[in-house]
């Protein structure tokens, strides 16, 4: 099983496996990823769904499908965090990247969607760098 990644969510109450193989890594920058993710852009991995199992906490996952082009957001009941799930088209196992435990392998990486990319995200460029809190 060394092929295979693990993940989790936060609380640590949802846990899978998947093969740490995937085809695609996009960083998503459109309107509604941002939204989802509360975040500068959604970063997914699309993996095979053949080897893709929860070991941990699938009943506890609530998933929300948006009416409009396929979003989907799926995360832990308990604290929220993104967890994969299965595209509408059941074509892809979608993979939020960090909800990873290790470093995943893909062949191709893109930021899609770019010209959506929210202002503020491009400020956040310039922004002072530290290892952990700012010091005084
Ligand atoms: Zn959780
Ligand atoms: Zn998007």
């Amino acid at each position: 099983m060394s092929e295979n990644i693990m993940g989790s969510c936060l609380c640590g109450k949802v846990k899978y496996e998947i093969k740490n193989k995937f085809e695609r890594f996009f960083l998503c920058h459109c309107a509604q990823c941002r939204k989802i993710t509360g975040s500068a852009h959604a970063s997914n991995l699309f993996g095979d769904p053949e080897g893709f199992n929860w070991t941990a906490g699938e009943k506890i996952v609530k998933r929300f499908d948006y009416p409009n082009r396929g979003f989907t957001n799926a995360f832990c009941g308990e604290c929220g965090s993104g967890v994969p799930y299965l595209n509408q088209s059941s074509t892809a196992i979608v993979v939020p990247a960090g909800s990873l435990d290790t470093e995943p392998k893909f062949t191709s990486s893109s930021r899609i969607f770019h010209v959506e990319r929210a202002e503020w995200d491009k400020l956040a460029d310039t922004a002072e760098i530290f290892s952990s809190f700012p010091h005084e």
